[in-house]
């Protein structure tokens, strides 16, 4: 998937797909058992696809191979690395490194295998079954395996070629190796269950059943080795890194015995078919009850990779849950990995959410004489204002004085701004009155009705009243505009231009 994605996004570095799709450029893309795992699925996800983590690393990885073969903790916590970002060591730790088990050297595929994709997906595909080290048989069409030009580690995430070298089976035993591939085939596709503890069991049951066993618990070591490389054959067992010689370290014994020392799941597949003629019987298989232990009171669990699979699982599940909704689903694993795994914690939980502020309670009577304070400061602000005259309105006022939302939406709990806006507001009349007394006081030029109408901006016969207060202002005949007009100052501008008038009569 991560090679055709690069191809199909045509970059030239393999590092540009790879921060596309695990969110991290430094990884390497491997085929068997990847990390990264829930990132992707998030990605995935985005993007529309609906893929889930768990479904990525049942159905595309290795992982079904290995489980039934390690103890329950080691198997709970390779999944949770896969899942996060555990992939420093993980081989490793599965014991794959230190194994006499050949490595897969190339990517392998079926010829017939290839042609259905074609037919069927218009492109060929990898199966991951084919990627597993020791099939040399497609265990659907039977056939030799071919090995592509491709080496798995100089694999550039771009080219298969799928150049054909036959790997010469004719030393071994053909219908076992049908067998082998077709035991791959129902483990990958995730059909044994057992628990580990199972699985020991019925080694033991089978051992017991098929006399191997002295008693209960003695094991006829001899026996059970010379029978297993007859079954098998040196070559075959060579081919697989499973030779069986000293009865005092191998790995056969070890692994009928109860112990956690991991053996390949290849040469679990060798016993099995030891015993059984599939995995299949071997699945079915119901063990000996006077074998099975008393149950005991469970023991408290030491292992902790339960709490990265039940944290991953609910993220998982509830996307979208904020961290405390989390914590309340499981808050002992919520806890632990905050504690013990801060990195890994911070990384894979939802981001914290800010509290949304709790709007602080308004002192409206403070608030009212502070609104009234910056309204007089405009209201001033406008009065002064010349070229031009700006009419004093609820709306000018409150537009110049920054709290327009705040005034308009809470009227009634400004009782005394909206007391004093009122009483400020000019009337259409009040404007051209006090536009009128501001240049008179403001003109230093000889009065005439024309500068005054000019200067005023005001336009002859629009306003009657007007009209008749600047003709009374040159003809002497008092007229009363400051009574109801809001315009207090009348008398004193009226005053005023008696007095202007009377210095240029001189
Ligand atoms: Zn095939």
């Amino acid at each position: 998937m991560v090679a055709r994605y690069h191809r199909n996004m045509s970059y030239t570095n393999l590092s540009h797909s790879l921060n596309d799709l695990f969110g991290t450029p430094n990884i390497k893309a491997v085929y068997d058992l990847p990390c990264h795992i829930g990132e992707l699925a998030g990605r995935l996800n985005y993007s529309g696809f609906t893929y889930t983590a768990s479904e990525l690393i049942r159905n595309h990885t290795l992982f079904n191979l290995y489980e039934p073969f390690l103890p329950n903790e080691l198997a709970e916590k390779t999944y949770a690395r896969m899942l996060g970002c555990g992939s420093l060591g993980l081989h490793a730790s599965l014991g794959l490194c230190s194994s006499t088990v050949p490595m897969l050297e190339y990517y392998k595929f079926c010829p017939e295998c290839n042609a259905e994709f074609m037919k069927s997906h218009g492109g060929i595909y990898l199966h991951r079954v084919h990627q597993t080290p020791c099939i040399d048989v497609c265990p659907y069409h039977r056939i030799p395996l071919f090995n592509s030009s491709v080496t798995i580690e100089n694999f550039d995430g771009r080219h298969i070629s799928y150049n054909r070298s036959l790997v010469d089976l004719s030393k071994y035993d053909y219908s076992m190796l049908v067998r082998i591939a077709e035991a791959f085939e129902y483990i990958i596709s995730g059909q044994l269950r057992c628990s580990y503890a199972d699985l020991k069991l019925r080694y033991r049951s089978l051992l017991k059943e098929q006399n191997y066993l002295y008693g209960n618990t003695r094991l006829d070591t001899q026996k059970v080795m010379n029978d297993f490389i007859n079954h098998y054959g040196e070559k075959l067992l060579m081919r697989f890194g499973a030779t069986v010689e000293d009865v005092y370290c191998n790995w056969l014994l070890s692994a009928f015995r109860n112990t956690d020392r991991i053996t390949h799941p290849v040469r679990h597949i060798l016993i099995i078919l030891f015993f059984c003629e599939s995995v299949h019987d071997f699945s079915q298989h119901s063990p000996l009850s006077e074998l099975k232990p008393e149950k005991r009171i469970n023991a408290p669990k030491n292992d902790f990779a339960h709490h990265y699979k039940s944290i991953l699982a609910l993220i998982d599940k509830f996307p979208e849950k904020s961290r405390q909704a989390l914590r309340s689903m499981d808050n002992a694993a919520y806890q632990w990995l905050n504690i013990h795994d801060k990195d890994w914690f911070e990384r894979h939980m939802p981001p914290k959410r800010i509290p949304k502020p709790v709007p602080k309670r308004i002192n409206w009577a403070d608030k009212d004489s502070e609104v009234l304070a910056k309204v007089k400061k405009s209201v001033s602000q406008l009065l002064s204002e010349r070229n031009p005259f700006v009419r004093v309105t609820i709306y000018a006022v409150c537009g110049r004085s920054g709290e327009q939302y705040r005034i308009l939406n809470n009227r009634h709990k400004l009782p005394k701004t909206m007391k004093y806006l009122e009483a400020v507001a000019e009337t259409s009349l009040q404007f051209q009155y006090r536009k009128i007394r501001c240049v008179i006081s403001d003109t230093n030029e000889e009065l005439t009705k024309e500068l005054i109408y000019k200067n005023a901006c005001i336009v002859k016969y629009r306003f009657r009243e007007v009209d008749d207060y600047i003709e009374s202002l040159f003809s002497g005949v008092q007229i009363n505009v400051g009574k109801n007009s809001g315009v207090q100052s009348s008398r004193i501008c009226d005053n005023l231009l008696g007095w202007r008038l009377r210095q240029k009569k001189q």
